[in-house]
């Protein structure tokens, strides 16, 4: 399912995948791929400062499609709770300033957190949220991860407990993002989809190595794993997707390349795998 895309303009790059650029660099390395789209995570803001990124972002032509990344709402004290509300607040007027649309929530988890309690709190941080993600035109985008990462990063591990979110808070500015790392072994993934339909805000791609050498930085290039992509894609695209491909990878092994052969790669692996 999925037929191949045969350009590059639903192709869109983190900053994380090129992580030993800077934002400077990786503007004028994307563009220069012919690489139409950026989603900023926040640190990479830090080199020209929120305002200087905004203007560079906007004179760079690139299209910015998300920040990376809001949540990790989940904490023992009320205070620490807050905090992460506080500052999710400063990411959306991060994400306003750059003209991003949307942030993407990797939710939290604490360890020996009931994993219940977690996304109770999860569900209390994102509506304490969406007012002022409203009011500054900024989507949020609830993102499972894989149960690998249910200890500390969030302890939303399937679509299904995504779209269980979204439909319980019920907001027109919430939604859902389908990463194909953390959700391609779902067996409910295809009824997932299409229920979330067009509650998809973002679709981000990498692939599964076997084997699998460090829990966090070893994905690898499409086509490398054994995810079926465009399947994937596919069901996405039924369900109503027609957003852009984010090619989120993050990977000792790639870092370490040249970034601009790197990016290369991640081209051809679009063209041939996405
Ligand atoms: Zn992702």
């Amino acid at each position: 399912m999925g037929t191949p895309l045969t350009n590059l303009d639903r192709l869109c790059i983190h900053t994380i995948t090129t992580k030993p650029w800077s934002l400077t660099q990786a503007m004028a390395g994307y563009a220069k791929a012919g690489v139409p789209g950026i989603t900023i995570w926040r640190d990479a803001l830090a080199e020209l400062g929120v305002a200087g990124s905004a203007k560079a972002l906007k004179a760079s032509g690139l299209k910015v499609v998300s920040l990376c990344r809001g949540g990790f709402f989940p904490a023992t004290t009320s205070a620490g709770r807050q905090e992460a509300i506080d500052d999710n607040r400063r990411a959306v007027d991060e994400a306003a300033a750059i003209g991003a649309p949307l942030i993407v929530l990797v939710c939290g988890a604490v360890p020996g957190m009931d994993l219940a309690e977690a996304r109770s709190q999860i569900a209390d941080g994102i509506a304490a949220v969406l007012p002022h993600a409203a009011a500054a035109g900024v989507k949020l985008s609830v993102e499972a991860l894989h149960p690998m990462y249910a200890d500390c990063r969030s302890a939303i591990n399937t679509l299904g407990q995504a779209n269980d979110m979204v439909e319980t808070i019920r907001h027109p500015d919430l939604g859902v993002t389908v990463d194909v790392y953390h959700l391609w072994w779902d067996p409910d993934l295809e009824r997932e989809i299409s229920r979330a339909g067009r509650n998809i805000l973002s679709f981000h791609v990498s692939d599964w190595r076997t084997p699998t050498r460090d829990l966090l930085n070893d994905r690898g290039l499409m086509g490398e794993g054994c995810i079926p992509i465009r399947r994937i894609r596919g069901w996405a695209e039924q369900a109503g997707f027609a957003g852009f491909i984010e090619v989120e990878i993050f990977s000792n092994e790639y870092w370490a390349m040249e970034q601009g052969k790197f990016v290369e790669s991640v081209r051809r692996a679009y063209v041939q795998h996405v």
